[in-house]
């Protein structure tokens, strides 16, 4: 009887998810939705697009805790929440059941010392979405399932009617994480900008760099097809390799390739500023010149994850720039939840992200 009362206003009480149990195996299965507690939102999930990383992890190039639901490139709809209190997006509009929404890849204690000096992404004891073990007390974090839990405290954007669920759903990695890297780059106008790799990531930033009035924008990548597609999302010039760069003043690193970016830093100009952002996985060490970092007035910054504000400006990015770039090129159609494991395990497409629609 009091279980019964517990439970969400929808009713939900079981959702099919698709539940990584190591290596390759990846399985639908019923899974239960435990009652909502005060603060939690339960949303129903319309799509997901699927990052590359889960793609490593699958392969086991990337650890993470098993058995998980995966999956950090969602967009869905509020079911339910815990409690009658009235919850808040991000830019502090209220939330209600039936609104679309995307949220953050971390979700932050909100006490610790970092959290408190802005640096949420670093929590100390930070939990990411579609990272936690099933047995963690936060089974449903991944969005390759029907719906996905989001705890108390996790940043939630409202997503607008122009923006697609294809355009939405990568905004939640990919382009906060290109919002966070070019804050720290900022101001781009009138820059020389080089971007290496022209993922999604890459294509992003070539974009934002374009938006921000960049006076050249170079893609760097060895396949001629990722380079076309740059041409499409701002590029000025494209080019196989970075060794055919002459000099940059804004470097943004997102191949994760170490002797690209150890080539890359050598084409800096005065007061010129790289991002690493793509070395989520060891590939050998770089040197670094420091009489050049003097003379040159160099600045290098990792960026890692990103902070709430940079939803809201993904957001904002791709709704302005939705008639300028073709966004939707970028997310393969939608295929059934039961055929994630083909997405995560296949070889990978000819557009940056495959997706699924439960
Ligand atoms: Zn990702
Ligand atoms: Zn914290």
């Amino acid at each position: 009887m009091t279980d019964q009362l517990q439970r969400p206003a929808s009713g939900v009480d079981r959702t099919r998810a698709a539940i990584w149990r190591g290596g390759d195996k990846v399985a639908l299965e019923s899974v239960t939705v435990p009652p909502l507690q005060a603060g939690e939102v339960l949303v129903q999930v319309d799509l997901a697009t699927v990052c590359g990383s889960d793609r490593h992890t699958v392969s086991g190039r990337r650890a993470q805790p098993c058995p998980s639901i995966l999956g950090h490139e969602t967009v869905g709809r509020i079911v339910a929440f815990g409690d009658s209190t009235t919850m808040h997006s991000v830019d502090g509009r209220p939330l209600e059941v039936g609104q679309r929404v995307i949220w953050s890849e971390t979700l932050p204690c909100g006490a610790c010392d970092r959290c408190l000096s802005g640096v949420s992404a670093k929590c100390r004891t930070v939990r990411k979405v579609g990272h936690e073990s099933f047995e963690s007390g936060w089974a449903l974090s991944g969005g390759y399932a029907e719906h996905v839990l989001l705890p108390k405290g996790m940043p939630i954007a409202l997503v607008g009617d122009e923006v697609s669920d294809d355009v939405a759903a990568p905004a939640a990695c990919a382009t906060a994480t290109v919002m966070a890297v070019v804050e720290r780059a900022m101001p781009l106008a009138g820059k020389r900008v080089v971007v290496i790799g022209a993922g999604m990531l890459g294509l992003t930033a070539l974009a934002a760099a374009a938006a921000s009035d960049a006076s050249a924008v170079t893609a760097v990548d060895p396949a001629a097809e990722r380079r076309a597609m740059a041409k499409r999302f701002g590029a000025t010039a494209v080019v196989a390799s970075i060794t055919e760069v002459d000099q940059c003043d804004v470097l943004i690193e997102l191949s994760g390739k170490a002797a690209a970016l150890q080539e890359g830093l050598g084409k800096l100009d005065v007061q010129g500023v790289a991002v690493f952002a793509g070395s989520v996985a060891p590939d050998g060490d770089i040197a670094v010149d420091p009489e050049a970092v003097v003379r040159r007035h160099l600045s290098f910054f990792g960026v890692h994850n990103y902070e709430p504000r940079h939803l809201i400006q993904a957001l904002t990015f791709l709704e302005q720039t939705t008639g300028r770039f073709p966004w939707s090129d970028l997310v393969a159609d939608p295929v059934p939840l039961d055929q994630i494991s083909d997405l995560l395990i296949g070889a990978p497409g000819p557009k940056p992200r495959y997706s699924i629609a439960p």
